[in-house]
């Protein structure tokens, strides 16, 4: 691609993320966590939120190689806590109900090597410190976006036979296809593409399934019950203040809750996970009454066992997804090695926390989601299912069996 149109597409993106991601409002403030090597394209998205109204743009920047060095020479027990100041930083931005764009663009095998019991640990201090922020993100509270930018190592990652440069651009370029940004009216496409999707959402919704069943090849073989009064969400959503966001550029998926104790059977992952800076291949896992009985993997087995163990509601299902073998994404053929990209390549499933879509949740206390059978944890943890032979059949509550997915697409 011509570097003026990339140059040109970029801002574009750029454009797309505030202006729909996250739909920033006049007077709201804006964090965006971001790669430093990518500090050009946070200044994109500064320069826009600004534009937009913005009141301060206030920027968390990332870095693989110091998080790894801090990983491999800290001292070990700041990996028990949480600097007071991240909470406080976090806290407030979800309270006052700013803006928050994730810039995720991570070396998939970043933390290869470090000793996986300070991951652990880091994780579960993370997770408890930021509970606060985690409700209130699950819960819409503020506008978020996740997106992402090319690193040098994810694109060589991606493609390793490439010069750095070009595995970068070329990257891009597929970044910039998978979220339509393609020169046209971008803000439009995208509200087409979200209104395309609430109408997967819609015909889910009318069917009210009470349970799934799925099967393909790879293995996966496995019964979800949908809990009382859920509801199936894809494309934009509101916020709490009534604005419409998207909380992932790209999306494809149309997704719900499954109920806590009603998974059971085997899951077999179809690619890759990146997780705490490892890739874990071959995720296998033998489900009971809604929790992890059994968790397989061909690499970094241990990565995973502690994933699922960082507390109870790790080992049970937050998510179910839909999206189509034939989605664009998938098309590409790329293997992304970034969950954004992979989970809406495919459907999915998440281990951890819920998204508490039931009816009238905006008034139930966590008891009352409990007995609903929402999951809950500090963790949420994607990973994909999906493949050209997977089937789906929906069961009404009458006992009505409905083709949902039929080699790997939707049925209707
Ligand atoms: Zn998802
Ligand atoms: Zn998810």
């Amino acid at each position: 691609m011509e570097k003026d149109r990339l140059e040109s597409l970029k801002r574009e993106y750029a454009r797309l993320l505030i202006r729909s991601g996250i739909n920033l409002q006049q007077g709201k403030r804006l964090a965006i966590t971001c790669p430093v090597e990518c500090a050009e394209f946070a200044r994109l998205c500064a320069a826009e939120a600004y534009d937009a109204g913005c009141r301060e743009v206030l920027l968390r920047w990332r870095d693989d190689e110091l998080t790894r060095m801090k990983y491999l020479y800290a001292e070990d027990d700041v990996f028990d806590s949480v600097n007071l100041w991240e909470k406080d930083f976090c806290d407030i931005i979800a309270e006052e109900g700013a803006g928050w764009l994730s810039i995720y663009a991570e070396d998939p095998e970043s933390l290869k090597g470090v000793d996986p019991d300070r991951i652990r640990r880091a994780q579960i201090s993370s997770g408890k410190a930021l509970e606060k922020f985690r409700e209130l993100e699950m819960r819409s509270e503020f506008p978020w976006c996740v997106c992402s930018v090319p690193t040098e190592a994810w694109a060589a990652a991606v493609f390793p036979d490439m010069e750095p440069e070009a595995a970068q651009e070329r990257l891009w370029e597929e970044i910039l296809a998978a979220c339509r940004v393609t020169g046209g009216d971008t803000l439009a496409e995208w509200k087409a593409h979200s209104d395309e999707l609430q109408k997967h959402v819609a015909i889910m919704n009318g069917y009210n399934f009470a349970r799934l069943r799925y099967r393909n090849d790879a293995g996966t073989d496995v019964t979800v019950e949908l809990p009382e009064g859920h509801y199936w969400a894809g494309g934009e959503e509101k916020c709490a203040d009534g604005t419409m966001f998207s909380a992932n550029i790209p999306t494809e998926e149309v997704f719900t809750l499954p109920k806590r104790d009603g998974v059971n059977g085997t899951l077999a992952a179809t690619k890759p996970l990146c997780h705490n800076g490892h890739l874990i291949e071959g995720i296998r896992f033998e489900v009971k009454e809604g929790r992890i009985i059994e968790a397989h993997a061909d690499t970094h087995e241990d990565v995973l066992i502690d994933a699922i163990n960082v507390d109870e509601g790790a080992s049970y299902f937050g998510e179910v997804a839909l999206v189509p073998y034939d989605s664009p994404i998938s098309r590409s053929g790329i293997l992304f090695l970034n969950t954004l990209f992979d989970e809406n390549a495919s459907c999915h499933f998440a281990f951890g926390e819920a998204y508490p879509l039931i009816r009238g949740a905006e008034n139930m206390t966590e008891e009352e989601f409990r007995a609903k059978g929402v999951n809950f944890s500090m963790t949420h943890v994607d990973f994909m299912i999906g493949s050209a032979d997977l089937e789906i059949t929906g069961i009404t509550h009458d006992g009505e069996e409905i083709p949902v997915f039929v080699n790997g697409n939707f049925a209707f």
